[in-house]
């Protein structure tokens, strides 16, 4: 289960309720329905495309999609527009749409979630080119949800609470930033990327600033932060249980990791090479 929820349920309900603004990710449902808002606006407006010809002589019979009810000999689509089509088409958004002659998924959906505040951290998750893994550590880094030795002391279990890497009580800003031996590896991996050292300090938000703007070196800087958390979070897992060593946390091994990603890119590829 995942750390700090009971059960599927307690998940499913936080995903609807929270994840648009305090998770960063699209809340499904109403995503889905905005899109099924596409398809109902193309019906309605008639688009001149095969599809909708076809839904119209098919099951409009020359009708609107407003009138129409469906029957068992439906399709799933069919019935799934007919279920929503009251909730989208009488929405005051419709009204706009339909004055501009042009629906949005974004602003329907942006329009069915409501006025919601995004995290600011968001620019770190988006066009990431780290590994899968390493950008879903970093999201849980913003969540805070690691099983740091804090957080397990704070759930009642039994740890001494110091940094595998030094002596210092173990927490996200120490294990991430702030340990002198994770500090090193930071300097040397931001320096080899021709970023320069920059001090992270996570409650000063100085990560996602970092992040903002466009070009190479926000490309790398966002590739790099997740790598690097990913291979100290592994390193330290693997001292914890696997008899691992200190030793094994390389800048090296991370910028190897990087190189192989950014070969997808051409432009990055050949910043690289000239730094
Ligand atoms: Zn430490």
């Amino acid at each position: 289960m995942v750390a700090g929820f009971r059960s599927l349920k307690e998940i499913r309900v936080r995903l609807q309720e929270e994840c648009h603004s305090e998770w960063n990710i699209i809340a499904l449902g109403e995503w889905n329905k905005a899109t099924i808002g596409k398809l109902l606006w193309n019906l309605s407006e008639k688009k001149d495309k095969k599809w909708f010809k076809w839904m119209h002589i098919y099951y409009l019979k020359n009708g609107v999609i407003e009138e129409y009810q469906p029957n068992n000999n439906s399709s799933w689509l069919m019935k799934s527009m007919c279920k929503h089509k009251a909730e989208l088409m009488s929405n005051d958004i419709w009204v706009e749409f339909q004055a501009n002659n042009m629906y949005s998924t974004r602003r329907m959906y942006q329009h069915l979630r409501g006025d919601k505040p995004r995290v600011d951290w968001r620019r770190l998750m988006y066009i990431n080119m780290a590994r899968p893994r390493a950008v879903f550590t970093l999201w849980l880094v913003c969540q805070d949800r690691l099983q740091t030795k804090d957080r397990l002391m704070k759930h009642g279990t039994y740890t001494d609470g110091n940094c595998l890497f030094c002596d210092v009580q173990e927490n996200r800003c120490h294990l991430f930033f702030e340990c002198a031996i994770t500090k090193k590896i930071w300097k040397e991996i931001l320096n080899r990327l021709g970023l320069g050292y920059i001090h992270i300090d996570w409650n000063e938000h100085t990560a996602w600033q970092q992040a903002k703007g466009k070009g190479n070196k926000m490309r790398i800087f966002k590739a790099a932060l997740a790598e690097t958390v990913y291979h100290i979070w592994w390193v330290r897992t693997r001292i914890c249980f696997q008899q691992g060593r200190k030793e094994e946390l390389q800048s090296q091994h991370i910028h190897d990791i990087l190189m192989d990603r950014f070969r997808m890119n051409r432009k990055l590829t050949a910043y690289c090479n000239s730094l």
